[in-house]
């Protein structure tokens, strides 16, 4: 069957699974470093790139090369590049695209690690960077200089779940022959297809929703073009960026049930976000799925679904903020996000606790603000472990 005709769920459970010599339904585990050639005539046409076989790990794998298929073409991507790390990806992308002299355009709210090399390891290297508001396109068309050589875009954002416009975003790009990258972590392909919308690159920690079990750290770029695409893969491959096959094989496992897995927290992540916003000890909720959010309309236009990502701010403040962390039982009081489980943390004391007060301010980060990954437990007994410990606060 042809797997481009395939629906979402469908593609998850069989994209990319490669052709096993001994038909086990399972995809093996290339648990191997190297690989041998069959002659010395063999070997010199793998390195020359005239024979597909695999050489050395770093460089591919069978097993990591099953789940990079299988993401770009959920993602409606030319080729996938698979990394350790979310991270990794960002840096691959950031090392591929600037250099002494150039600069890029970011939104302000990304997460924390990705603006925070900007700011403090690639300054060294004389690259600089403006962080803007992306959710008004205007600001990013305005901080676009002659050397800006990346607009770099989280939507939505974390921790303040503002949603750029990206159709927009990339027709200011392409006035300025810009690529334009997402961080699709927070939607996953499942919810949105940025390079569907013009989008250049798109990465993903897969640690979040794509493993989806707390269980992995890794990564993953997918471009739109193979000239893109080839402009990355040497500088994965050249900064050992490059993920494990155990860790690729487990991550393509979780990728199976994406689909049902974030049908099931955004059912939950709905009802808990129905039950915050009319708490009174809560000042605010910023969710998708809910028309108080300020880009409704772009975030039902953008995105398949609202998924399960929610920032609250409490009027308590940072005390309150605290004091609610201490008293969750059924939520982890955890940083990373997308996985089975409901986790809560509170970025102003944990991670965006680096970020100066008026970067707090700008980014929408307010001392209360909680910022929660809804789970698919039952989401009776999410409502009530939140229910008891906002009592406490
Ligand atoms: C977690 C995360 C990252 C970094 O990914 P790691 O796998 O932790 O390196 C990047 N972007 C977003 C939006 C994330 O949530």
């Amino acid at each position: 069957m042809k797997q481009k005709n395939l629906g979402f769920n469908s593609k998850a459970v069989h994209a990319g699974t490669m052709d096993d010599v001994r038909n086990s339904a399972i995809s093996p585990i290339y648990q191997t470093s190297t690989f041998r050639f069959d002659s010395a005539d063999h070997g010199a046409k793998c390195f020359a790139g005239e024979d597909t076989g695999y050489i050395y790990t770093r460089l591919g794998n069978p097993t990591i090369k099953e789940l990079e298929d299988a993401v770009a073409i959920l993602e409606n991507g030319y080729g996938g590049i698979a990394v350790s790390s979310g991270m990794a990806a960002v840096n691959t992308v950031y090392m591929t695209y600037l250099g002494q002299g150039k600069h890029v355009v970011a939104h302000n709210s990304l997460y924390g690690p990705s603006r925070g090399v900007l700011e403090t390891i690639y300054p060294r290297f004389g690259i600089t960077a403006s962080f803007v508001d992306a959710t008004d396109p205007q600001n990013v068309a305005d901080a676009i200089q002659p050397d800006t050589a990346l607009i770099y875009l989280e939507t939505p954002a974390n921790p303040t779940i503002g949603i750029t416009d990206l159709e927009a975003v990339v027709r200011i790009a392409r006035q300025h022959q810009i690529p334009v990258c997402v961080d699709n972590t927070f939607c996953s392909p499942y919810l949105q297809k940025p390079l569907e919308l013009g989008v250049d690159i798109v990465l993903h920690s897969m640690t979040k929703f794509i493993n989806g079990h707390a269980d992995i750290v890794a990564g993953m770029i997918v471009t739109k073009t193979k000239e893109e695409y080839q402009k990355l893969r040497p500088v994965m491959v050249n900064m050992g960026f490059n993920m494990d096959p155990h860790q690729a094989w487990l991550t393509r496992r979780g990728l199976k049930t994406l689909g049902i897995r974030i049908e099931k927290a955004q059912e939950n992540a709905i009802q808990v976000a129905q039950y915050l916003e009319q708490h009174p000890k809560v000042e605010w909720v910023l969710y998708p799925g809910l028309s108080s959010h300020p880009q409704y309309e772009l975030g039902k236009r953008q995105m398949k679904g609202p998924g399960s990502m929610l920032s609250f701010s409490l009027k308590g403040g940072f005390e309150a903020g605290k004091r609610m962390m201490d008293h969750v039982q059924l939520a982890l009081l955890a940083v990373s996000l997308g996985g089975i489980e409901t986790l809560i943390q509170h970025p102003a004391s944990m991670t965006h606790s680096k970020l100066s007060k008026e970067a707090k301010e700008t980014a929408g980060i307010t001392e209360g603000l909680v910022r929660l990954s809804v789970g698919i437990e039952e989401v009776e007994d999410i409502i009530k472990d939140l229910e008891q410990a906002l009592l406490k606060v």
